[in-house]
């Protein structure tokens, strides 16, 4: 199924059964996310005609597959050509070498061909790790993804950014791979632990932050319905957000300009979660809420913004329930300025030594500098941690 791109990207195309397709631009690779509660029963048919005489097999986690994954396989044996799924321990562990180089044998064990699917059904670790194995083995197969998080679904299914963490840092290897169909069926939210419902929301609001102010506006308004799953608000926060996403991805779609927005509160944010040890502790979008305060926080500091800004972001985050300084990360210590600098000199985002920043001018107003100086970044952090300890 294809979108009819002359409807525009923010509304999505209208589908039967109330869902939407919303057309991610990149030419030869241009491909749709479908938007709407019900889609994975009825996998087979949106994945049927990319899958040709081939193969595919599935990878997930334990928690998605102890929920979703007999509707997902039901629909595929429809099909005939499902393979076999690879489950997974679930959370961030499992973006590991170890874990891709079994996951690409077991991928080659089961006969997965060149014309092949794998179709990862999961959150942004499943996504990240399947779409990495998708992009390497037989130097390359089909993806498709089926985010079942609320992050996946609004952020990291969608642009083709794939990857593992390694003790140097997250996300340090990888490769960019864009899925051939993106479904995100938002009634597999429901099952989702109200905490990382709350850390994927923070994905959502960053769309409003960095371009949107109607969308930030919207969701200060109605941010309670989303909370609560009321499907009309779940549909309209996925469907803008990934709208959002799409517009920046076809613009630039391996992070060379526009794409760096979408690291808003990411600089700040990466360097609070390795130092929290990339755990339960804190979750990644919780490090995004306090990463995105902060780049307000810092934004006022230079006079970029007037404190009120910075102030009505954090009023929302603190509404929606997620952490929005480093005091707020449980345990007794606290990191120090210098080691979340030298964090954040590990970043991608570092360019010729200097650090990356993505700044805002208001809400909505977002922009890419490299103007501000590891001693100012330094300082500044040093006042947010002595401010909160004293
Ligand atoms: P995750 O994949 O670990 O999922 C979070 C938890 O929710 C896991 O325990 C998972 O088992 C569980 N879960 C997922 N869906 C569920 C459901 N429907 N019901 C019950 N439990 C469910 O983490 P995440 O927050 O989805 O993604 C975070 C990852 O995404 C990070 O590794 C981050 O680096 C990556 N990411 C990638 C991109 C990108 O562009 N590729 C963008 C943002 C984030």
């Amino acid at each position: 199924m294809t979108a009819d791109r002359s409807r525009g990207a923010t509304s999505g195309t209208p589908l039967p059964d109330g869902a939407v397709a919303i057309p991610v631009d990149l030419g030869a690779r241009s491909y749709d996310v479908l938007i709407g509660a019900g889609l994975l029963a009825r996998a087979n048919e949106f994945i049927g005609n990319r899958l040709g005489a081939a193969k595919c097999v599935i990878v997930t986690d334990e928690n998605v597959a102890q929920r979703h994954l007999a509707p997902l396989e039901t629909a595929l044996q429809r099909l005939g050509r499902h393979a076999g799924t690879r489950i997974l321990p679930p959370g961030e562990a499992t973006k590991s070498f170890g874990a891709l180089s079994s996951l690409c044998e077991w991928m080659l064990e089961t006969g997965l061909e060149r014309g092949g699917l794998v179709i990862a059904l999961g959150g942004g670790v499943i996504g990240d790790l399947a779409g990495f194995a998708a992009s390497i083995v037989r130097r390359g197969v089909g993806f498709v993804q089926i985010p079942t998080s609320l992050l996946a679904q609004v952020d990291s299914s969608v642009g083709g950014k794939t990857g593992i963490n390694t003790p140097q840092g997250k996300n340090l290897v990888g490769t960019f791979h864009q899925p051939s169909l993106v479904l995100a069926d938002t009634a597999l939210l429901a099952t989702l632990p109200a905490r990382e419902f709350r850390a994927g929301y923070v994905e959502a609001a960053k769309f409003g932050l960095l371009g949107d102010a109607q969308f930030f506006g919207w969701l200060e308004q109605n941010y309670r319905a989303v909370l609560a799953h009321d499907p009309a608000a779940l549909a309209r926060l996925v469907g803008t957000s990934v709208a959002g996403k799409a517009a920046i991805v076809a613009r630039d779609e391996t992070e060379t300009g526009d794409r760096m927005l979408l690291n808003l509160g990411h600089t700040f944010g990466h360097a609070v979660e390795a130092w929290a040890g990339y755990s339960q502790r804190l979750l990644h979008g919780e490090a995004v809420a306090i990463g995105i305060c902060l780049a307000f926080e810092l934004c006022t500091e230079l006079g970029l913004i007037d404190a009120a800004i910075a102030q009505r972001v954090a009023a929302h985050f603190a509404a929606v329930g997620v952490p929005t300084h480093i005091a707020d990360v449980p345990g007794a210590e606290t990191p120090d300025a210098a080691t979340l600098v030298k964090i954040m000199g590990q970043d991608k985002k570092v360019r010729d030594g200097k650090l990356t920043l993505i700044l805002v001018r208001g809400i909505g107003k977002a922009f890419v500098s490299r103007d501000v100086s590891t001693e100012t970044v330094h300082d500044f952090l040093a006042r947010q941690l002595g401010d909160k300890s004293a």
